[in-house]
């Protein structure tokens, strides 16, 4: 009989994983928060691991196709002196592509279900089948984009809070929080309320792809917590310039980097990190990123004046602070964010989402469920761990550095760490053997 999986979350993992899946055979649901499938309005950097992951979810040669391939050009000073330059081993080429591309590649026409946020998730322990409850109606987690973080924050714990009370009282028509309604509900109220708004859906496996505050696991691992890394980043993309460039750049300074890449549609993708306050806010986001990086290179001032009110996003950095010791419960698992967020500082979120979705795909096609998935740990946790860390390692010697001493000494190790070095350091992150070939 065929078996089915409910996936949480229409991002890169989750439409990663319903690829995966359906390649083993398995019927899939993706269910999604938004009110339509969306992605972020910029670019990402795919490298060789997450590429070879692409193949095996059949979608390598279209990424190639539409992405631009280049090798990075080096990094800087914040005045665009050069610390390193000059890699040139294939396995450093990173193919760079926008993000509504890739989600259109990797989506093709599968059918999503939006709308469906998930509150709540049980395993499959004590003979039940796992299952997801969704709560119909409601608010689009990420119409957050305009609003703070602060009230990002809050809608969080509101949804966790709101996965706990659902088997609680409550009467038509209250908001599921008010501890007062709650009480003075009658058993049957609760069950109309309970059944109009919560709806309650089975599978052989629940796949958690739902992201850094995924509601999955916050309802499986309670006690994983995540954390503010210190810093904010603004995010661009706008037509390429005469002073673009045509690979990765980066630059780094004080308490500060900037990067930029060229992707497709004659397109350069920035991004400028810098140290914040968590939640921080301004009216016109360009000139704030225009403060912030104000007296850096030509070209970095360039990019940002030329990016549209409409065209910069503003994220502050978040990661995943518990190292989860398994990611997987009975009939439940979590791939990309919400299994190990990581910092950008790598590039590598993204890449292990399809690598995680590739692994899961390949286990199940000749494994038990149970057996595929103590595989996947075996494959996943220690790997995207040393992602984890290492992100977090980059973080600190680049954007959390203050100290002009400390900076001067660190650009100074740049200058003198051949590019070479640093390609061979990356060789065991570039190498992701799918557990086709390593079985
Ligand atoms: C500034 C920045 C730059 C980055 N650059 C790179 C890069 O160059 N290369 C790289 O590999 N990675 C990069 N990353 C990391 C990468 O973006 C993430 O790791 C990746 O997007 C994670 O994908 P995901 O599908 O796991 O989670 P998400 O992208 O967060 O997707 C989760 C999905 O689940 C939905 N959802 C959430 N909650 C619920 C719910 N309760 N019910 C139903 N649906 C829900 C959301 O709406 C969303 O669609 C970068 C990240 C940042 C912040």
């Amino acid at each position: 009989m065929t078996q089915t999986a409910i996936i949480v979350g229409a991002g890169l993992g989750g439409l990663s994983a319903a690829r995966g899946l359906e390649a083993a055979g398995w019927q899939v649901r993706v269910l999604e928060a938004a009110p339509q499938v969306r992605a972020l309005g910029a670019g990402i950097s795919i490298t060789e691991n997450g590429l070879s992951a692409l193949d095996e979810l059949g979608v390598g040669d279209a990424v190639r196709e539409r992405a631009v391939r280049s090798l990075p050009e080096g990094i800087y000073t914040d005045q665009g002196s050069p610390l390193q330059e000059d890699f040139h081993a294939d396995s450093s080429a990173v193919h760079a592509i926008h993000r509504g591309t890739l989600h259109e590649i990797l989506r093709g026409d599968r059918e999503v279900e939006t709308g469906m946020r998930v509150v709540s998730a049980t395993d499959a322990s004590g003979g039940a089948r796992a299952s997801v409850t969704i709560e119909h109606g409601a608010a689009d987690p990420d119409s957050t984009d305009a609003r703070s973080e602060r009230e990002r924050r809050a809608d969080r714990v509101r949804g966790t809070k709101l996965g706990r009370r659902i088997h609680r009282v409550l009467e038509p028509g209250d908001d599921p929080i008010d501890r007062k309604a709650e009480r003075r509900a009658s058993r049957d109220q609760v069950r109309a309320v309970r059944d109009a708004r919560f709806e309650t859906l089975e599978a052989d496996l629940v796949i958690g792809a739902d992201g850094i505050d995924s509601a999955v696991r916050k309802a499986l691992w309670p006690k994983a917590r995540t954390d503010y890394s210190g810093a904010t980043t603004w995010l661009g993309v706008v037509q390429a310039e005469a002073d673009s460039p045509a690979g990765p750049r980066m630059y780094l300074g004080r308490g500060a980097e900037f990067g930029m890449e060229p992707i497709d549609g004659g397109r350069v993708y920035w991004w400028g990190m810098a140290l914040a306050r968590m939640g921080g806010h301004a009216e016109d986001e360009i000139a704030a990123a225009q403060r912030q990086f104000d007296d850096w290179a030509p070209e970095v001032r360039d990019h940002i004046a030329a990016t549209s009110q409409a065209g910069i996003i503003r994220r502050d950095l978040w990661s995943l602070a518990t190292r989860l010791r398994s990611y997987h419960r009975p009939g439940v698992v979590l791939v990309g964010d919400a299994a190990h967020a990581m910092l950008p500082t790598l590039g590598q979120g993204g890449n292990s989402a399809f690598e995680d979705a590739a692994t899961l795909g390949i286990l199940l096609e000749d494994h038990s469920l149970e057996q595929a998935l103590v595989e996947y740990d075996r494959e996943r946790v220690e790997r995207t761990q040393r992602f984890m860390a290492v992100a977090e390692r980059i973080a600190r010697t680049n954007t959390r550095m203050r100290s002009p001493l400390l900076v001067a000494a660190r650009n100074g190790l740049l200058n003198l760490t051949p590019a070479l070095a640093t390609e061979i350091a990356g060789d065991w992150m570039l190498a992701w053997r799918s557990p086709r070939h390593t079985s």
